[in-house]
């Protein structure tokens, strides 16, 4: 199974880098196997791997994963959700704004779910603001329970992770990469 967005945005990323295939494996620590069948649609990539082409071209997530906004027919914007098979399901809510340096997405765990994230770009904040459901986020190495309308806000240059209890979860996740090292805000 493949994901048309995904490989049309990392060709165009890669293309526009100038990397190759080999230099683009070397820096984001994908094998050039895995970044060439994701590039010709013959893969899907996990959400880690996502993470790691992200990290290594110093790009947001939405970079690799938007696909741009359909009208939602009551005046809002609706952009894409992923469902990452036997992982989780980021929804984009606002994609990467460069005058922000900022993106924001939905995410929702099933009951029971664990989610473990390596760290991120040099720089990256993420804040977790719980929507519904009793959940842990895992900061410092400790796991902190958070309540529907509690938030917390940590550096996700570091191990970071989410996991839900008995019930799913559902929480917004804001990145922010204003002073991650190379991604490129507005001056
Ligand atoms: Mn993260």
């Amino acid at each position: 199974m493949s994901d048309d967005s995904i490989t049309l945005n990392l060709r165009e990323i890669r293309a526009a880098s100038g990397l190759s295939l080999s230099r683009a494996a070397e820096v984001t620590g994908v094998s050039k196997a895995m970044l060439g069948q994701i590039e010709r649609g013959e893969s899907s990539p996990t959400i880690a791997t996502l993470w790691k082409i992200a990290k290594g071209f110093h790009l947001p997530l939405t970079a690799l994963i938007d696909e741009g906004s359909r009208p939602s027919g009551i005046g809002g914007e609706v952009y894409r959700t992923v469902q990452f098979p036997g992982s989780i399901t980021v929804k984009i809510v606002f994609p990467f704004d460069p005058n922000l340096g900022a993106e924001t997405f939905h995410v929702s765990l099933k009951p029971g779910q664990s989610h473990e994230s390596q760290p991120h770009d040099s720089g990256v904040t993420e804040e977790v603001f719980v929507l519904e459901g009793a959940m842990e986020v895992l900061r410092d190495g400790d796991w902190l329970a958070l309540e529907p309308g509690q938030g917390l806000r940590f550096a996700a240059d570091q191990p970071h992770g989410y996991r839900s209890l008995h019930s799913g979860a559902a929480f917004l996740n804001m990145h922010h990469y204003r002073h991650a090292a190379g991604v490129r805000a507005a001056d």
